[in-house]
This record gives C-alpha cells, structure tokens and sequence, in this order.
C-alpha cells in the first residue's frame, strides 16, 4: 500500500530564487525501507524538510501525496498528525528537564492533535517501556536530563526513542550516523530497526554504506542537484562505496 507519492517535487528556499530540489520523485509504500545517498548539498536536508513542512522553504511544483492526502494542503502539525516525523539533526540538551517528562509533553501533544485524552505519568510508563525494550535502551535514561551528558550515540538512540515514542508511520531519519564510531553506529541501527511495524516505512538520509549494513534497507536512492537521478537496492549503494559518484555516472551513462 502507497504511504508517500512524491511527483515532479520543485522547492525553493522561501523568499529567494533559489531552487534547490528541481523535480524529486519517489514512492515509498508501507513496509519499505528508503535510504536517500548523495554528495553535501544536493538537497536531501531540504527534501526531508519541505516534507514535513519547514517554512523555510516554499514549494513552487509538483505534488506529494501522503496516506493519501495532499500533503502540501496540510499544516506541519497536520502532517505529524498523520505519522509523518523527521528526527531532529542536533539535538538540544535541556537540563533540568528528565527524558522521560520531555517524551511525554510530545507524546501528550500528539494526543492533543489527534483528539485523544493526555496520559498520565503512570500510565505513560506502560507506553514507553516496551519500546525501551525492542530499541535496546537503558531505563535509567528516562531520568536523566534531556541529552544533558549524553554521548554522540546515545543522543542520536534518544532521537529514535522520539519516533517510537510518537509512533511514527513514517519516520525521516536525517544523518542520523553523523559522527558516530562503529559501536555507537550498531546500537544506533538496533534502535532503528526496532521501529520496523508492519505498516510503518523509513526514509533514511546518510553518506555511508555503514548504516546500511545494518539497517537492510528496500530501496537506495542517489541526490544530485535536487532530482533522484538514480534507485534501486544495495547494489546502488555497493557501487557508491566502491566506484564513488563517479561510478554511479559511469552506470547511468551505460543505462538506455
Ligand atoms: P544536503 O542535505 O544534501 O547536504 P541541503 O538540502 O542541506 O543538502 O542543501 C542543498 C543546497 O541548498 C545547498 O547548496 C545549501 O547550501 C542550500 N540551502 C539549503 N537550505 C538553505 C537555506 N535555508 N538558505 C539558503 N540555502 C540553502
Ligand atoms: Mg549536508
Ligand atoms: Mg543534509
């Protein structure tokens, strides 16, 4: 079943003349697991950006269809409404504030959005310990403060948590193996993975092969200059590691 149709996608940068995604295309169906590769600049922050409906871009073509609404006819909260999240790159430290009192003022919002009842503190406990459980992480995290002390790894874990938290559909996970050593990339491919519901999908934005290793993903994409000019699955990340983005112009010179 089709989550995410994306046509002709064209962005700019709001209140400028500068273009930068120029005609994405991408279908992303339940189940599935997208890894969006390219070289810095090509528009893959952007992409994952005007999807969720950051203001500092403007859409000026195409269309993008979520659970088969018109996304761009939605609101940002909207869109989050539906399961539609995108990891925070940096993650803030607030100290004072415990993870689990931060997880819970998310989670109560999205209850607000969707017209449910806020949980309680109790009761938010039953919610978040199973997941706690299949993305590997420690409870004593919940009280500590929010990414306050926090490794590289374990900040980009508690990024994770949030879209398990928040039961994401389809979950935008933007460089989220920026910066982390081989362990800290396992644990951090172990949380994702735990995400996997049946009827929920990934799209994953990263420069290196390493994630994939771990993370197995349905479908690789290649960025440049604002178009997917390339999909496919593993091999197209295989010829990336190996023959770099020459390789990869190499292979779409040989394509009819
Ligand atoms: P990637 O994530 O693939 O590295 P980005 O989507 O972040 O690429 O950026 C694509 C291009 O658009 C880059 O040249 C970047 O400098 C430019 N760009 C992105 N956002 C803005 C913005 N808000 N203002 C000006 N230029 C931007
Ligand atoms: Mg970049
Ligand atoms: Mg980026």
């Amino acid at each position: 079943k089709v989550m995410l149709e994306v046509s002709d996608l064209q962005a700019k940068v709001a209140d400028t003349d500068k273009a930068i995604l120029k005609g994405v295309n991408l279908t992303i169906c339940e189940g599935e697991s997208h890894a969006i590769m390219g070289q810095n600049g090509s528009g893959k922050s952007t992409l994952s950006r005007v999807l969720v409906g950051d203001p500092q871009y403007e859409v000026t073509g195409g269309s993008a269809r979520f659970q088969g609404q018109d996304l761009f006819d939605l609101e940002p909260e909207e869109r989050a409404r539906l399961g539609l999240f995108l990891s925070f790159q940096s993650p803030i430290a607030i100290p004072g504030v415990s993870n689990i009192d931060f997880l819970r003022l998310a989670y109560n919002s999205r209850q607000k959005a969707l017209g449910k009842p806020e949980v309680e503190p109790l009761q938010f406990y039953g919610h978040v310990m199973p997941k706690l459980d299949t993305l590997h992480i420690d409870p004593s995290w919940l009280d500590r403060s929010v990414n306050e002390g926090f490794s590289g790894g374990e900040r980009k874990r508690n990024e994770v948590l949030q879209l398990a938290v928040l039961e994401a559909d389809l979950a935008i996970l933007d460089e989220i193996d920026s910066g982390l050593d081989i362990d800290a990339l396992r644990d951090v491919a172990t949380a994702v993975n735990g995400l996997k519901r049946g009827n929920t999908a990934t799209l994953m934005v990263t420069h290196y092969k390493r994630l994939l290793n771990y993370i197995h993903p349905t479908h690789v994409h290649v960025m440049r200059a604002g178009q997917i000019i390339l999909s496919g699955g593993i091999e197209v990340a295989d010829v990336l590691e190996n023959e770099g983005y020459e390789g990869i112009t190499n292979l779409l010179k040989k394509e009819p």
